[in-house]
């Protein structure tokens, strides 16, 4: 027993919980390393904070003079709290945050004068070197350096000893090389489009604002067992491993009793979200062993990112003083559930009302109604979009693959609402009869709160369900940004909210339409027009794949095959009318998820090439030559009878050579491949290349690794097994 698995194995099971003191009332220390509402009255003169609050609720720009004492008060504000450091936080598409710290301290050229400065340019503006950023090709075409300006909407932190102040990343020729730009563009052009649509409600709407609440789903492996895996490290996911014999399907892990040493971890990370104002809620166990998931309370969408981007970071960060490694990938273990990040949306007007409920009044509910028909006609005349706004190579393990929910875009809604669109596509065309308006009024849009009280979908399996008050984008995957998936979201309900008014205010003006007969009327054309998207039955079903085919609906089971639908002349139309991404942007992230495609599957290829040579087949002779001593030892007792006794010996020793030749031949042909797929001349061609010739190979290099697994001495096996990956905690 001399391998690096025994040694981890032993860490593992000789740890104890950490010890952690959360002793302090969540909402007494909520947000207190955030330079929020009640620390910026605190350190800002009265002229400052007003600029902020204009800045975060009206999109007033912030001059330079007043940015001046906001980075005084600010810098005041962190130092009471022993903060050292600053920097921008930011969101480059390589799909984590970044950051680089300078150091409040500074002195004058000979030494003297030692302060601790910051000033308003340093707030406002940060030029980080940007040359080593995906950006795809926007720097090679345009000036090539890039800037950080800060966003005011999102409240600088404190985590540990720096001050983080959220930031856009841009091009000096004004392209977005970040996340968090388009998203805000798209925010903008959402608030504008459903603000006009609101005002035939109520005409007190200023301002509508996107909700976004996301579950995080993950794994947490404790770190030793994790170490002794290089796949896991250099994938985030494992390459091989057989299944356990024991796997989720005794369904004992989910909503189970948290282990002691994972309640510990949660306990501790809630408290470190609290502190950067994180309104985590919900924790409990997944559906596969050792998975977990973690749910705040919902927010404004542009925070909510940020948040969730930041929470990514810090639950890895107390993951290292618990001795845990926390796995985002969607599907690290073969064989048992992976994750995803469910993405709650909603709209809010300023004046308190979410969009997307129903409430007591008809006309109120006509609103809802508006609302919601919208966003379906949205997705179904972009459903190809919102597939590749959720399309990478770890998430390909989720759709399209066995696991929830499939490739193919749809949406629930559930009878009672299936019922309520079936009502409301035979009024009548035209103007409507007072009689049809009261009836309507009465039975069908009067009666939605009632109907909706029950509205859950229990099948779990649409990628894009109706939840009662807000629509919940299942199919984002675990490790993504969620700018990504919102980005796209609220610009095609923005593009969908302004044809909409067009179409309406037609109708009253040329027709002569009241306007909710008007309303009644495009919504009704809208019914009709979406039914394609509109599915209740299995998701997992051959079925349904057979039966969306027929509809005309996608089926894009591969990124590279998703990934086209971000370039086509609607996407780029649509991006650019809305001004959320001019055509240089789109292709330009086209181009960088295409990269990042190809060189997820090359580093995953590259990895499994190396376990299966350097781990499994060593292991895999040193197992074969004991049986070989072993034979041999057979043959000298038993002289010409030992073919009996050492039958099994013998068909073990032959199996075991084939298995390696098996990996050696397939190592080979697919390092061939990967050969070939780097010498083509073009991004698309070398994602299609390692998607459909390279990555093949890792189900059959794997089956042969899996099966030695089950062969060779368990006590030489060098790579932690799942049963303890997945059961040591
Ligand atoms: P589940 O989907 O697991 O049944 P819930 O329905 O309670 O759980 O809600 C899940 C998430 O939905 C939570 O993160 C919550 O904050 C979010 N959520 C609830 N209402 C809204 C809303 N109006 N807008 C956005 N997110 C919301
Ligand atoms: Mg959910």
């Amino acid at each position: 027993m001399s391998t690096f698995r025994f040694h981890a194995l032993q860490k593992a099971t000789d740890r104890t919980p950490v010890a952690v003191d959360d002793s302090e009332r969540k909402s007494e220390i909520f947000g207190s390393n955030v330079f929020n509402d009640k620390s910026m009255r605190q350190f800002l003169t009265p002229e400052a904070y007003k600029a902020v609050k204009n800045a975060i609720e009206n999109g007033i720009k912030i001059d330079r003079k007043i940015a001046e004492y906001i980075a005084m008060g600010m810098k005041e504000w962190a130092l009471s709290k022993g903060v050292t450091h600053y920097t921008h936080w930011f969101q480059p598409l390589t799909g984590t945050t970044a950051e680089k710290h300078d150091a409040f301290f500074e002195t004058s050229m000979d030494g003297s004068d030692p302060v601790e400065k910051f000033g308003g340019s340093q707030l406002v503006q940060q030029e980080p070197d940007a040359s080593s950023f995906p950006n795809g090709g926007i720097r090679n075409t345009f000036e090539a350096r890039g800037y950080t300006a800060w966003d005011p909407t999102s409240p600088a932190f404190i985590f540990g000893t720096t001050l983080c102040i959220p930031t856009v990343f841009i091009s000096y020729t004004g392209e977005a090389l970040d996340n968090k730009t388009p998203l805000l563009r798209a925010l903008h052009a959402i608030d504008n489009a459903a603000t006009d649509v609101a005002k035939y409600f109520d005409k007190n709407v200023k301002k509508v604002t996107p909700t976004l609440g996301w579950e995080q789903e993950y794994f947490l492996v404790d770190a030793a067992l994790a170490n002794s895996r290089p796949d896991i490290l250099a994938t985030g996911r494992t390459l091989l491993g057989h299944t356990s014999a024991k796997g989720q399907q005794l369904e004992d892990h989910y909503f189970g009793s948290i282990p002691t040493r994972v309640l510990q971890y949660m306990r501790d990370l809630e408290k470190e979200c609290m502190l950067l104002g994180i309104p985590v809620k919900t924790r409990h166990n997944e559906v596969a062993p050792n998975q977990y998931e973690l749910a705040p309370i919902f927010e404004e969408t542009n925070l909510a990112v940020d948040h969730n981007s930041l929470l990514m970071d810090v639950m890895q960060k107390v993951a290292e003083r618990h001795h845990f490694k926390v796995l985002f990938h969607e599907k690290p273990f073969k064989g048992v559930n992976g994750s995803g990040k469910h993405n709650n949306w909603s709209l809010a007007t300023d004046t308190g009302i979410n969009l997307l409920s129903p409430s007591k009044t008809p006309m109120s509910n006509l609103q809802f109604l508006t609302f919601f028909i919208n966003t379906i006609k949205a997705v179904h005349d972009y459903e190809e979009l919102m597939r590749a706004s959720i399309a990478s190579a770890s998430n390909d393990h989720r759709l399209g693959a066995n696991e929830a929910p499939p490739a193919i875009i749809s949406v629930f809604i559930g009878q009672q609402l299936t019922n309520v669109l079936a009502e409301l596509e035979g009024v009548s065309s035209g103007k409507l009869s007072p009689e049809e308006k009261t009836d309507l009024k009465l039975n069908v849009v009067g009666k939605l709160p009632d109907v909706l009280l029950d509205n859950t979908d229990r099948n779990r399996t649409s990628p894009f369900a109706f939840t009662g008050n807000k629509f919940e984008f299942r199919a984002v995957g675990s490790t993504a940004n969620c700018a990504v998936s919102m980005t796209t979201l609220n610009t095609i309900v923005a593009k969908q909210l302004k044809d909409f008014k067009v179409e309406v205010d037609e109708l009253i003006e040329k027709k002569d339409m009241k306007k909710d007969d008007a309303i009644f009327n495009v919504l009704r054309e809208y019914i009709k027009q979406t039914k394609a998207i509109l599915f209740e039955g299995d998701g997992y079903s051959e079925a349904w794949e057979k039966e969306a085919k027929k509809r005309g609906l996608s089926n894009h089971k591969t990124t590279p095959k998703a990934l086209k639908a971000k370039v086509s002349k609607q996407a780029i139309a649509l991006f650019g009318e809305m001004g959320v991404m001019d055509h240089v942007e789109v292709e330009s992230r086209y181009e960088i998820e295409l990269e990042e495609y190809t060189k997820k599957i090359q580093i995953e290829g590259r990895v499994l090439g190396d376990i299966a040579r350097n781990h499994v087949i060593p292991t895999s002779i040193r197992y074969q030559n004991t049986l070989i001593e072993n034979v041999k030892g057979l043959k000298e007792i038993f002289g010409k009878d030992f073919e009996k006794v050492a039958k099994e010996q013998i068909g073990l020793i032959k199996e075991i050579s084939e298995h390696i030749e098996g990996i050696n031949s397939n190592v080979e042909a697919m390092t061939e491949e990967r050969k070939k797929a780097n010498a083509l001349n073009s991004s698309e061609k070398m994602a299609d290349a390692y998607c459909e010739k390279v990555k093949p190979y890792f189900d059959i290099i794997r089956s042969h690794c899996d099966k030695l697994e089950l062969l060779v001495d368990d006590e030489i096996w060098t790579l932690a097994k799942y049963r303890e990956l997945l059961f040591v905690r």
